[in-house]
Order: structure tokens, then sequence, then C-alpha cells
């Protein structure tokens, strides 16, 4: 009998370390790509169950002052993922984390910065803050908790409070965060950030490699504009908002996705067709990205979204 505390106390331990494991993220490696910057590059794809709702490239940046975070992630889960890879590199402070914009994929990790480094600044566009604030955030967090059947249920919104713009430079520990801030190009509420010193540039979702973004918040248009924002910078290194990082060509094939399906959509719309009769046309002009992944869930999306916006501009 005197045996039975201890086993209903191991029963208990069990019970709640599985508790805590439902809510545990794989790890994914932090990968270096340039002096003191590292990119934990998360898988391509949309938030599903199989991917625990993560796949955007958090990425860190060790200053003399502490780390800087960008884009922490879907979920608590996620960001608490983030702080383990940072802890196996240094035991120094998180100070400040950049959102490069509203899309919860990339910034409802911030709880959990938060949770453990309470004094970090959160950093993002102003349109980023108030649209978090009104309703973004909400809608963001149902999307992430039904896409993962629950996965993310205890992730709470933490919406940054301090707002960066066009040409705004945060030096940081000897270390200079320079913003460009393209108007109505992902998504209205976008910054990209140039880490000075060591020449990384972070596109957000401005541009992606090897995976086709949704465009229902952006205009075709603005993301050119955005295209060449982050040409000109020269960059050493670009970190797309999902996919691997690389040189200045990564900048090239999503340009030219974007660039050729606006075009044609407006060529095929004065020639009076149809959306769906565009897309077989459309779609073969763009083979060459084919097999980036979400090629064929947002292909007809985005010609319905160009056609509008094409018309948009007659
Ligand atoms: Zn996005």
């Amino acid at each position: 009998m005197k045996n039975i505390p201890f086993i209903s106390l191991m029963i208990l331990l069990t019970q709640l370390a599985s508790a805590a494991d439902t809510h545990r993220l794989r790890d994914y490696p932090a990968e270096q790509v340039a002096n003191k910057v590292w990119v934990i590059h998360g898988p391509l794809g949309f938030p599903s169950v199989e991917n625990q709702g993560f796949m955007n490239n958090p990425a860190f940046v060790l200053t003399d002052a502490g780390v800087v975070v960008i884009d922490p992630g879907s979920s608590t889960a996620a960001g608490e993922m983030v702080l383990r890879q940072i802890d196996k590199l240094t035991k120094q402070p998180v100070v400040a984390v950049f959102n490069t914009h509203v899309h919860g994929d990339h910034w409802l990790g911030n709880q959990a910065i938060k949770d453990a480094w309470p004094d970090a600044r959160f950093y993002a566009h102003p349109r980023m803050i108030a649209k978090a604030g009104a309703g973004a955030a909400e809608e963001w967090l149902d999307r992430m908790n039904r896409s993962t059947d629950g996965f993310t249920a205890n992730t709470r919104a933490l919406i940054p409070d301090q707002a960066i713009d066009q040409d705004r430079v945060i030096e940081i520990g000897n270390t200079h965060f320079r913003i460009d801030a393209p108007p109505k190009a992902h998504s209205n509420t976008d910054v990209m950030i140039e880490v000075v010193e060591p020449g990384v540039y972070f596109t957000g979702d401005n541009i992606t490699y090897k995976r086709i973004p949704r465009m229902d918040d952006g205009t075709f248009k603005g993301s050119a504009a955005a295209c060449k924002v982050a040409k000109a910078a020269q960059a050493r290194i670009y970190v797309p908002g999902h996919g691997p990082s690389g040189g200045v060509d990564i900048i090239d094939g999503y340009c030219d996705y974007l660039a050729t399906l606006y075009r044609l959509s407006g060529e095929l719309y004065e020639e009076e067709m149809e959306d769906y009769e565009m897309k077989p046309r459309i779609a073969r002009a763009l083979k060459a990205y084919a097999d980036w992944d979400g090629f064929d869930a947002e292909i007809g999306k985005h010609i319905s979204l160009a056609i509008l916006e094409y018309e948009g501009s007659l």
C-alpha cells in the first residue's frame, strides 16, 4: 500500500510531461548565414498538423548588447523552439524582436520571447500594429489553430508596440538594422530589414524562394517595386520569408513569376478571356515555377487578384 502515492506521483508526472509535449515543436537546426547571423529555415508548405504550423524562416542576430530575433514563427511552441536554438549558442538575453508583417505564421511566436525575456522590445510597421490589434491577430490565431488541429491552442498574440517605417535605422549593440517599408507589396504591413554590418537582408514575404505565397493582402505592382528595393540594397545574403536563403539571384524567380503573371493576366483580359480560361496558358508560361510549393494552390487565386488589380488600374 505504501507504494501507491509514489505510483500516483509517477502517473501524474507522466501526464504532465505528455501535456507539455502536446505543445512542443520539433527542433529545426539554426544555420549560420553570415557573421553572427543565424536562420532556422522552416519547412515549405502551408500550416498543417504535420508541420505543427511551423513553416517560416525565424532568424537571430548576435549583437554586443544581446540577441535580436526576426519573425519568431507561428506559435508559442515555435517561439520556444527558436529560444532553444539560441540557447545552444549564447546565454545573452533577447533584447529585440522584429516582425516583418501581419501574417501570423511570422509573429505569433512573440509571446514565448516575451515570457522568457520581458524587457525585449517588439518592432513592426505601424500598419502591422494597427491591423493586428483590429482583428488580424484573432484571425491568425484561429487559422493556425484550425490548420494544426489545436496544436497552437495555447498561443496568445503579443502585438509589437514599437513602430518602424521606411529608412529608420536602429542600432543595437554595434549592429545596425535599416528598414525598407515598401507600400502595398505582400501585405501592406511589410518591413524588410537590412542588417548592415554582415550584409544580410530579410525580405519578409515580399520575396519567397521555391514557395509561392498567398497574395490575398498584397498587390502585384507593389510587390514588383519591393523586388527593386530589395535588389538595390545589394546585400551579400538575402533571407526570404519562406524557402532557402541565397544571393541576389534568389530574388529574380519570385519577381519574374509575379511580373509574368500580372502582364499575361492583363493581356488576356484585353482579349476578353475569363480567368479560368487564362489559367492553363499562364500556368504554361510559368512552368519554371510549377514545382514551387503552393503553385497549384495559389495560381488560380493569383490570376483573379491580378485581373482585379489590372481592372482597377484602367
Ligand atoms: Zn505573409
